[in-house]
């Protein structure tokens, strides 16, 4: 996924995730950027089957 505000790619995996302090009992979804912290909204999974439909070399 992109980061929304620096543009920094990262594998959602990779991203630090979620806030753990929030008060929510699981926390919430977001994804932070390991660059520049920027909470970033979960990429949708039809999002992600379209990227695997026409592959990576795509330039968004
Ligand atoms: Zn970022």
């Amino acid at each position: 996924m992109r980061c929304g505000f620096c543009g920094h790619e990262f594998a959602e995996s990779e991203g630090n995730v979620g806030c753990k302090n929030c008060p929510m009992s699981s926390g919430c979804k977001m994804v932070k950027c390991p660059r520049c912290n920027y909470e970033n909204p979960p990429e949708p999974a039809l999002v992600k089957g379209l990227k695997k439909m026409f592959g990576k070399k795509e330039k968004l």
